[in-house]
């Protein structure tokens, strides 16, 4: 009795075991071959893009020293506070998953000391981060962004450049429902004494905010304004804005950016309340928004940071940069446009007939494969019937049949699968005939 029940407890566990190490982890997501295409075309995109703009890809390692994260994001923000996936490695010192890009480019371009050879640095990234959120739909753990930073210039300009990168690519990938948000988070002074301001009008309200901000209150004020809270989003509706307290400096440079917005034609709107939820931000900051998207509607966003450089011991760096999140993208992309899913197809599929064939028909696969026709075969030892079904189900373009008939004649049925056309070629002339019928199909 006492041993049916242990076999049955650890049979138990073991379905349970099995159950949970089938899923992926929470909020994170396999990408299939079903979807590869489309990642690969925005990747492809977005390479070029930047490129366009004179960036140049950085890779980083996707763990940093917890401490990267710490001194610049911000230790009373979200991603700081609640979402890191911090651990301690064997040898005792506190790694983190990245939870964005710009702290670890920032690190490595002061470790390299990029802006030695050329004070202006335009690097592009893309990959994966992570951060411990409640998921939903275009909010995971593991997630992908692209983004880019301009370092080296405080000028309005870089800030205008990269809107206007960001602009391309959503424009080159066929994406037309965005809207640009933008806001000035002003220089330092400025937000000192905003900050003053807007912390006297809410501890008026502090009873009327939800218990968060109540606790944001003290810590980080600035990031009640753009709460989703009902409660907290009436108490600020008539809280002071930055606007009101800009510097000659900061208006400025705010008035410029929206200057070269406007000669570019780049619709935007400004959001007094935009604040984003890093706290290295200073000056513009930029938000792309689609209402396609339900609750999680930030495309991307960015801004400028100036203050960064100098957490790494590099020399005083102003800087501004964006990311975009690739999943999100992708979510309207679906629904807008599907053949960017389209799978890629083989050219040719050989239809083997007999055993004895298959050299032969690898050789000509790899003859075909070596003049770039991409060439799939059967390796199941199936039936010619089965063979025809899989080439229809794979999509290929065209079938080459090969049996004992065209192994001892030479002469060899290619046959185009859309129109049904067959020709027969000699082997010299197989890969003329394919890139022939190939460049009529297409
Ligand atoms: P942030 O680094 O927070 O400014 O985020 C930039 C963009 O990355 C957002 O606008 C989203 O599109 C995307 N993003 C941020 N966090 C997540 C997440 N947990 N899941 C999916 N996308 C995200």
């Amino acid at each position: 009795m006492v041993l049916h029940s242990v076999a049955s407890f650890n049979s138990f566990n073991l379905n349970l075991f099995n159950l949970i190490m089938m899923q992926s982890p929470r909020g994170t997501k396999d990408i299939l071959p079903t979807t590869i295409n489309a990642w690969q075309q925005l990747e492809g995109i977005f390479r070029r893009v930047s490129s366009l703009f004179g960036y140049q890809e950085i890779r980083t390692p996707i763990f940093e020293h917890t401490e990267v994260f710490l001194r610049t994001i911000g230790e009373n923000t979200d991603v700081v506070g609640k979402e890191m996936y911090i651990f301690p490695d064997k040898g005792g010192d506190s790694l983190t998953l990245r939870p964005e890009m710009t702290a670890s480019v920032a690190r490595a371009v002061v470790q390299h000391n990029l802006t030695a050879s050329n004070p202006l640095q335009r690097l592009w990234y893309a990959g994966e981060f992570f951060r411990y959120e409640r998921p939903q739909k275009g909010r995971y753990r593991q997630f992908h962004q692209f983004g880019a930073e301009c370092i080296g210039s405080s000028s309005p300009e870089a800030d205008v450049e990269v809107i206007l990168l960001v602009v391309k690519f959503l424009s080159d990938i066929g994406l037309k429902e965005f809207s640009l948000e933008i806001n000035t988070l002003a220089n330092s002074e400025v937000r000192t004494r905003y900050r003053k301001k807007l912390v006297e009008y809410l501890t008026e309200q502090k009873s009327s905010l939800s218990p968060e901000s109540q606790e944001r209150l003290e810590k980080n004020p600035l990031r009640i304004l753009d709460s989703k809270h009902p409660l907290d989003r009436k108490a600020v509706e008539s809280a002071p804005t930055i606007l009101d307290y800009l510097d000659n400096e900061s208006a400025e440079h705010f008035e410029m950016v929206q200057h070269l917005l406007t000669v570019e034609g780049i619709n935007f709107t400004i959001v007094p309340r935009l604040v984003r939820g890093l706290d290295y931000y200073s000056h513009t900051v930029f938000e792309f928004i689609s209402t396609a998207l339900g609750a999680q509607s930030a495309l991307g966003g960015g801004g400028r940071y100036n203050d960064m450089f100098e957490e790494f011991g590099g020399k005083h760096t102003p800087a501004v940069g964006f990311a975009m999140g690739i999943e999100r993208i992708l979510l309207i992309l679906e629904q807008t446009n599907p053949t960017l899913y389209r799978q890629t197809t083989p050219d040719v599929m050989m239809i083997t007939i007999d055993k004895e064939s298959y050299p032969y028909s690898q050789t000509i696969a790899q003859t075909l494969r070596s003049a770039g026709i991409s060439t799939v075969m059967d390796v199941q030892g199936r039936s010619l019937k089965a063979q025809m079904r899989e080439a229809d189900r794979l999509g290929a373009a065209i079938t080459i049949i090969i049996g004992e008939n065209e192994r001892t004649s030479g002469k060899i049925t290619i046959k185009d699968m859309q129109s049904g056309v067959q020709e027969t070629a000699g082997q010299e002339n197989i890969k003329e005939i394919v890139r022939k019928m190939l460049s009529l199909s297409y």
